[in-house]
């Protein structure tokens, strides 16, 4: 099986949703920069506030600052047995440190899953979306709901508009998407890493296609 496994895709391609189908059916630790730094801003650390003043307006957060980030957390005892990186990287800076750490610890990446999706359909998923307090899991109002409005299925926590998840963020968001992160796209299948998915199938289609590839 493949493990130590990189999401890639513009934001509302699906990696949250898919990541957390894979964590639990292939026992992944997943990484998601965006959580770690959502967490951070609830906790009102440093950090949190920080990424705070990035992040709301759709903009990245320095790479110094994500690169030790996600370093610390790799490093960890808990992502030996595979890891799932979403969200990172996103810039060219932050996958070559990524090399680098990932020599160091001795845990290669193994395959990057790329979400295809289109803009419309990008738009529609993030305008409506709705996220977990609490787990961080995410809803859609129309496409997705919670069985009982307003609350998670999976812990109970409430569920909010993210403040980055309008139409402002979103635009600066795809910028950065496009200038910064597709790039990567070439990096990787230069490296013979890359994998793509049409995000648009569904996600249970898309989980099944997924699985099924990492497990051959
Ligand atoms: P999405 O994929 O929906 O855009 P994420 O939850 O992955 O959202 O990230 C939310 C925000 O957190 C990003 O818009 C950015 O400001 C910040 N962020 C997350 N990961 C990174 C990263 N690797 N580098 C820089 N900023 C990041
Ligand atoms: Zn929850």
């Amino acid at each position: 099986m493949l493990k130590n496994i990189i999401l890639m895709g513009p934001p509302g391609a699906g990696k949250g949703t898919l990541a957390k189908q894979l964590k639990e059916s292939l026992n992944l630790v997943h990484i998601s920069t965006g959580d770690m730094f959502r967490d951070a801003i609830k906790a009102q650390t440093e950090l949190g506030k920080l990424a705070a003043s990035y992040i709301n307006a759709g903009h990245l957060v320095p790479d110094d600052v994500t690169i030790g980030l996600v370093k610390e957390r790799l490093s960890q005892k808990d992502c030996e047995g595979g890891f799932l990186l979403d969200g990172f990287p996103r810039t060219l800076p932050q996958a070559e440190a990524l090399q680098e750490i990932a020599k160091e610890i001795s845990r290669p990446i193994e395959v990057v899953i790329n979400l295809d999706c289109d803009n419309a359909e990008l738009v529609r998923r993030i305008s409506g979306r709705r996220v977990c307090k609490n787990c961080g899991a995410p809803y859609h109002i129309d496409s997705m709901k919670p069985k009982v409005e307003g609350v998670c299925d999976l812990c109970g926590g409430p569920l909010y508009q993210r403040k980055d998840d309008n139409e402002e963020a979103l635009k600066v968001r795809l910028e950065h998407y496009v200038s910064e992160t597709k790039p990567l796209l070439d990096y990787y299948d230069k490296l013979s890493l890359l994998k793509s998915f049409n995000s648009l199938t569904g996600k249970e289609i898309l989980f099944d296609e997924v699985s099924s590839y990492l497990k051959k």
